[in-house]
């Protein structure tokens, strides 16, 4: 067969590929975001967002357990301060906590400085209540920074999972040292597939659960294929919902009954993905943060 991802690693117990159900609990960080000034008037649109924590989170935690899986959910500081239950009780059934900043801010548009601080009250959320510090970081709304890698190498995380580059880990390095990167992409996050919220002006037609997972289904057969990474953006208020959550049962038997795939955190992935360069097993590619250090010139412009 055509192989059409080059250069995968190998995977534990000679699995064909990585699988991780990777959830961003933004409950109402959004709301709080977006809306400061009319929050508290915002109570539809904060029930529909609060209905992650509350009730989705729970259920996904229930099928992990059926499955006898542990996996991973990204979640903003301020939620788990404000939800300190049900992410304690994830934390405590083996799922890793990761860093989705402090109230789900679009750090390119702060201050070096205001990234810093962000970065840092995430940190101290998720380590007091769970007694762990994060290792694994996805930016919020997917504005990774210029700073970014910077700061989380300097606050010591072993993976970003932000990025878009690979179908398979590899490395994204800057002046200040280098880091494993877990790509993911748009085809796996849920938002494009179920979110029709006025609020948000994100007004697409919803999609039936089995349309929706033909191309979540398809991103696993090509990633079992190629000996790829398959790691979702997916949102407990959006797939947590019964339907989509029954969906999501149906998927994880056929990803079991085709084989050969590793279910793991996120964390587990970095650090098996670590072992393997370290023992010098396995190259990876790698890239260099920013791209671009300044705005190309454009040597002609549209009539306006
Ligand atoms: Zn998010």
């Amino acid at each position: 067969m055509l192989q059409l991802i080059e250069n995968p690693p190998t995977w534990p117990n000679g699995a064909r590929c990585a699988v991780c159900f990777a959830y961003d609990m933004d409950a109402e960080s959004l709301l709080h975001l977006y809306y400061p000034e009319d929050s508290m008037r915002r109570i539809t649109l904060s029930s529909a967002l609060r209905y992650g924590p509350r009730i989705a989170m729970p259920r996904i935690m229930r099928i992990w357990k059926h499955f006898d899986i542990r996996q991973t959910v990204y979640v903003p500081g301020w939620c788990v301060e404000t939800y300190p239950d049900v992410v304690r009780m994830l934390a405590d059934e083996g799922h890793e906590i990761g860093h989705h900043g402090w109230l789900h801010e679009r750090v390119n548009a702060l201050t070096p400085e205001g990234e810093a601080d962000v970065l840092r009250r995430g940190i101290d959320a998720i380590t007091a209540l769970t007694g762990q510090r994060p290792v694994g970081y996805r930016c919020p709304s997917g504005a990774f920074s210029p700073q970014t890698l910077d700061l989380l190498i300097a606050e010591g995380f072993r993976y970003d999972a932000s990025l878009a580059g690979d179908d398979v880990p590899y490395m994204i390095e800057s002046s200040g040292g280098r880091m494993i990167e877990l790509p993911s992409d748009h085809a796996l996050d849920d938002w494009p597939q179920y979110v029709n919220m006025r609020d948000f002006n994100h007004m697409l037609p919803i999609q039936p659960p089995d349309v929706a997972m033909r191309v979540f289904r398809s991103e696993f057969d090509a990633a079992w294929e190629g000996g790829g990474i398959w790691s979702s953006v997916w949102h407990p208020f959006v797939s947590g919902r019964p339907a989509r959550a029954a969906a999501t049962v149906e998927l994880i038997e056929y990803m079991q009954d085709r084989g050969g795939v590793w279910f793991a955190t996120m964390a587990e992935i970095a650090a098996h993905i670590d072992g393997l360069v370290s023992r010098g097993e396995w190259v990876p590619r790698s890239e260099r943060l920013p791209f671009w250090s300044e705005p190309v010139p454009q040597i002609a412009r549209p009539i306006r």
